[in-house]
């Protein structure tokens, strides 16, 4: 029953099928620290660790578990067990990982819905909810845009119209955590089997909405011990909540800072009146910087795209170009090309 209310539908139990017939059970990571994590399963929560065979099969650091997948575990002692495998996951969250080598970091696993928050206050940025709103397309969530601190904003409706036009089939809602039916309204998209995350620029008011939605007792009795990098034992905030009407709700520092992460097909969901119009440019492999007959610049010139949304689509493109030639193996012709260059290489060589 608690599994279900937290997701764990058909596909979920399909997965696991095999595992329970070893013994194993099912569970939900709603904490993950380094390689220590914590599972809510159906009788219990159990402390956890991957198990060797688990490490040994993980192709690398994203394949082990986050927050929010769904393990199988084996129990190995009083609320203890080894994570023996991660099952498929719906929807994914990753981020460039700290540091020179660019190496995708899974942040959170199984999210439905998405909501990006931003606040109404001097901070607020269309060109951020963008960046946003293409993580949502990568990660296969639905977005909501929640535009918070709606008390400090003069015109919330304004706000709202020009968001909207960004941010296309995505609701958008003005909110306040202080008062009024706005909070009524976000927990409308709660619901059993739901499985909703918290992304947005820290101080927007994520834990301050999580508090409003979960009420203050869920937060408080959150709290989990895990280790510091210096092996203490410090106290931290579960990142995955049960809501009290069923659902899971995910808020994990992770999500707090993202880099962009993302494909150029998530970059075109994101400005589809850009890709709409590329689709009529005579070439095919058309890069909009002056070829003839591109129909992007012919819209540029119409004004039917805007100088804004053209320069955050090239910033963003690139972006998400450069990381999928860091990613992607060769592709054949590419392949074939670079065996030339190298045979034409050692051929000058040899002459010389
Ligand atoms: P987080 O970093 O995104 O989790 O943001 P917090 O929930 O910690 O909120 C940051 C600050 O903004 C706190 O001082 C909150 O009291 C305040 N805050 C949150 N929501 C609202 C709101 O709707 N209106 C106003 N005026 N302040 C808010
Ligand atoms: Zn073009």
């Amino acid at each position: 029953m608690l599994l279900e209310s937290l997701g764990a539908g058909t596909g979920v139990y399909g997965a696991f099928q095999s595992y329970a017939a070893r013994g194993l059970v099912l569970g939900r990571v709603a904490f993950a620290h380094r390689d220590r994590y914590r599972l809510i399963t159906e009788l219990e929560e159990l402390e956890a660790e991957p198990s060797g065979a688990l490490w040994f099969r993980s192709p690398d650091a994203s394949a082990m578990p986050v927050v929010g997948d769904w393990v199988a575990a084996r129990v190995v002692g009083p609320g203890q067990a080894l994570v023996e495998a991660v099952l498929p996951r719906r929807t994914f969250f990753s981020r460039r990982a700290a540091g020179k080598r660019e190496q995708e970091q899974a942040l959170a696993a199984n999210i439905d819905l998405v909501f990006l928050v931003c606040a109404l206050d001097g901070d607020f940025s269309l060109r951020r909810l963008e960046r946003y709103l293409t993580l949502a397309a990568e990660s296969g969530a639905s977005p909501v845009v929640v535009l918070n601190k709606a008390d400090l904003c003069a015109d919330p409706a304004g706000r709202i119209r020009q968001t909207a036009a960004v941010a296309r089939d995505a609701p958008v809602l003005a909110t306040s955590t202080l008062g009024g039916a706005s909070m009524e309204r976000l927990r409308d998209f709660l619901a059993p089997g739901r499985t909703v995350a918290l992304l947005g620029s820290s101080g927007v008011g994520k834990s301050s909405i999580a508090n409003a939605l979960l009420g203050e007792e869920c937060q408080a009795t959150a709290e989990v011990r895990a280790e510091d990098g210096k092996g203490r034992h410090t106290t931290t905030h579960r990142q995955l909540l049960a809501v009290p009407g069923g659902g899971a709700l995910i808020d994990t520092p992770g999500l707090r800072e993202l880099q962009l992460w993302a494909g150029a097909e998530s970059v075109d969901e994101t400005f589809d009146e850009i890709a709409a119009a590329g689709a009529a440019c005579r070439f095919r492999n058309c890069s909009h910087c002056g070829e003839p007959g591109c129909a992007v610049r012919e819209a540029l010139d119409e004004g039917m795209i805007s100088a804004d949304r053209w320069q955050s689509y090239q910033k963003l493109r690139s972006e998400a170009q450069w990381h999928e030639r860091l990613t992607e193996p060769l592709r054949a012709h590419e392949y074939k090309r670079w065996v030339k260059s190298v045979h034409k290489a050692q051929r000058k060589a040899r002459k010389k």
